[in-house]
């Protein structure tokens, strides 16, 4: 019996079966591009811990910190004795994210917690209920970001009552939308929202730049800048949920920038912080301070040894220009995904930014969605030791999202692994219709 079927038979008899893993492997160390599991087995990693070890697994740097700090203490309670490392990490993510204005921030352990933090703000600031989302957006499992992430199975099936005064408008989706244009599928959720909510009950606009567990959907260009430009007339907080699209992934600190759009607030996690668990609100001065004293906060939120590793992460993003890399893992892979595309016409689309990329798959010559091809494509990687995921409101998007360190050759195996993958699950070969939209 392997180490991890041990593994598995002892998890199902400790661990509640609602907490599920990708793979059936478990992990004894990991390094830049690669996961080796407890029987020895090498995995080549296209998943990053769900786009979080964008400097690596272990990173150098990100270890000596972590190291450094966790011998001189371990937490004291920003809010009890505060300590230099939160105000550190706060005075970076000023810097780094868009826009020339006067920032705050304030940090948190997670994700859902940046989300939820960041609508308590926009709602204080405002004096307003109504939080506008997506269709297909993603923004956590709490009660509050269940409510506003769009799909039910398996984020919110059971779970409600949900949290009030969230409202769902369409999204950019061009694949499945008729290619409608940025500004007409802006229009379309405008009109819905003055409609049905009324601009005057609106808190915030809450939407992610590239739709992350929605299908990695890219909206057409001019749709964020125009709820952006509808949010500010209106008055109401426009936040942009970088958290998996935050920290180079997209080839940029930030992918609000390819738009030009500088968010009023921006929530990050995921990759901030090389895999210590970390996430920050950052925003507009007044915003954030609009909030009273003691009103925003958290035991743990902003714990030193997760700063230093914040620290010590952004440093490495710098040092190795990690924007750079994202730019130039996509022109590895997108010929590589687009010649698959070419000959598998169950590949709709080819789309993505950076080392955040996907291909969504249908039934060939439609737009009915095949989660089961992109289940089998998934599984042939695994078989063949390269870890994939996938995602989307229809589960039929396999998604790529590499250390953005990844070795040229780690990252050409984990290409020829997805192309064989390919090769062994489809059928007929003929033409196949690919756009890749930038
Ligand atoms: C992962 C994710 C979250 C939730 O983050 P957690 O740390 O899992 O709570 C929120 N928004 C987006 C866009 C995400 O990708």
């Amino acid at each position: 019996m392997s180490a991890s079927s041990e593994l598995s038979a002892r998890r199902a008899s400790a661990v509640a079966r609602g907490v599920t893993s990708v793979i059936n492997s478990y992990v004894a160390h990991a390094s830049g591009g690669t996961l080796t599991d407890v029987d020895g087995r090498e995995w080549i990693d296209f998943a990053a811990g769900i786009a979080v070890t964008n400097v690596g697994n272990a990173a150098p740097r990100v270890v000596a910190a972590v190291r450094e700090q966790v011998e001189r203490f371990t937490h004291t309670c920003f809010m009890v004795a505060p300590y230099a490392l939160y105000v550190d990490v706060c005075e970076r993510l000023n810097a780094l994210t868009p826009g020339d204005f006067e920032k705050r921030s304030m940090l948190v352990n997670s994700g859902a917690e940046a989300v939820e933090n960041a609508v308590k703000i926009a709602r204080h600031a405002t004096g307003r209920p109504a939080v506008v989302v997506l269709e297909h957006a993603y923004h956590g499992r709490t009660n509050l970001t269940m409510a506003l992430t769009a799909k039910n199975m398996p984020y919110k099936h059971r779970f409600g009552p949900f949290a009030g005064e969230i409202y769902r408008v369409p999204a950019s989706y061009p694949l499945r939308d008729g290619g409608l244009s940025g500004e007409t599928a802006a229009a379309r959720a405008i009109d819905l929202i003055e409609k049905q909510i009324g601009a005057e009950n609106v808190a915030a606009v809450l939407i992610e730049p590239i739709q992350g567990e929605g299908g990695f959907v890219v909206p057409a260009p001019g749709f964020v800048p125009a709820l952006h430009a509808w949010s500010a007339s209106a008055g109401a907080v426009f936040i942009a949920d970088e958290i998996q699209t935050g920290f180079c992934r997209t080839g940029d600190w930030f992918a609000s920038t390819f738009e030009g759009v500088e968010p009023d607030l921006i929530t990050t996690a995921k990759g901030i912080a090389g895999g210590l668990p970390l996430a920050a609100v950052t925003g507009r001065a007044p915003i954030m301070d609009a909030v009273h004293a003691g009103g925003l906060g958290g035991t743990y939120g902003g714990n030193p040894i997760a700063c230093a590793a914040a620290l010590a992460s952004i440093e490495t993003m710098r040092e190795l220009s990690l924007a750079d890399a994202a730019a130039s893992i996509e022109a590895t892979m997108v010929p590589r995904l687009r010649s698959i595309a070419a000959r598998d016409p169950r590949i709709a689309e080819v789309r993505g930014r950076g080392a955040m990329l996907a291909v969504e798959l249908v039934s060939p010559g439609t737009l009915t969605p095949d989660p089961a091809a992109a289940a089998a494509v998934s599984a042939a990687c695994h078989a063949a030791g390269l870890l994939t995921l996938t995602c989307g409101t229809y589960g039929n998007v396999l998604r790529f999202l590499p250390p953005l360190v990844i070795s040229e050759p780690e990252l050409e195996r984990g290409l020829d692994i997805v192309d064989a993958a390919f090769a062994s699950t489809g059928e007929g070969r003929v033409g196949g219709g690919v756009t890749l939209r930038q």
